[in-house]
């Protein structure tokens, strides 16, 4: 469902993702570990072009070309992204946040949309607080309220770039919760975390990447419990 072949990217001439390849099926839940630096943030980025990619790279998401134009119109109204920072809309309510960008893109009404967003809300568990604004909610939820935005575009694909990293400990369990249960719904999902947790229970496959490479790949299983590639075994040393 999305496709990447021989993915270059550099900035200057510092080559950050040295030609990845990667097929993601419908459905399936790939979560991408690696050290500090590997890549990471790029490679997911450059998966609705939120970075330029190198020429001879190509990315296919549902069959369209990650070009521009429309076809990345299309690519960015399929594909929903959850940074380590929030990004809510401070002078926006909750549910206005969720509503914003089927208003804007889709067009839909005010009445569907706040309908919708309420949906929503209630199943990242934080339907009492539509009303508020970002500011008055905890980290977790504010985070919740960031994956329920980027759900409103009903998205074929959610890309998840360290959606934890920023949060106190006892707010992550809250997120990882509702991740667990967009995976549970046939969501495809691409994950970068350093929750090896979630990773060891969520994932259909990991991917550790090092120096803008994928190094080694695997069921969770075995790349947690049987790395093979001394550069994984000590990554997985420092974070376990
Ligand atoms: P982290 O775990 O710290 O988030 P990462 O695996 O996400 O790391 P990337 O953010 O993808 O790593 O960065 C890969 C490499 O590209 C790093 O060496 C980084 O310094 C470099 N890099 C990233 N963004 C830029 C930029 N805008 N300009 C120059 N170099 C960059
Ligand atoms: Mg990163």
């Amino acid at each position: 469902f999305v496709s990447i072949r021989n993915l270059r990217k550099s900035y200057g001439s510092f080559e950050a993702l040295k030609g990845i390849d990667l097929d993601v099926a419908k459905g399936e839940v790939v979560c991408v570990i690696g050290p500090s630096g590997s890549g990471k943030s790029t490679l997911i980025r450059c998966i609705n072009k939120l970075e330029s990619f190198s020429a001879g790279s190509e990315i296919r998401v549902d069959g369209i070309p990650v070009a521009s134009g429309r076809a990345l119109a299309r690519v960015r109204a399929e594909v929903g992204m959850v940074f380590q920072s929030f990004n809510l809309f401070p002078h926006l309510t909750v549910r206005e946040n969720v509503m914003l960008a089927p208003r804007r893109v889709r067009g839909t009404t005010r009445a569907d949309a706040a309908r919708q967003a309420d949906i929503l809300l209630a199943r990242v568990g934080i339907g009492n607080q539509a009303d508020k604004y970002p500011d008055h909610l905890s980290g977790g939820q504010q985070q919740r309220v960031a994956i329920a935005r980027a759900l409103a575009m009903e998205p074929q694909v959610m890309l998840f770039d360290e959606p934890t990293s920023s949060l106190d400990p006892e707010m992550v369990g809250e997120v990882l919760d509702v991740m667990r249960d967009l995976a549970r719904t046939g969501v495809t999902m691409i994950v970068v975390t350093h929750e090896m947790g979630f990773a060891a229970q969520v994932a259909d496959r990991v991917i550790f990447m090092d120096a803008g490479q994928i190094v080694e790949q695997g069921p969770p299983a075995q790349i947690l419990s049987h790395p093979t590639e001394p550069r994984l075994r000590n990554f997985l040393g420092a974070v376990l």
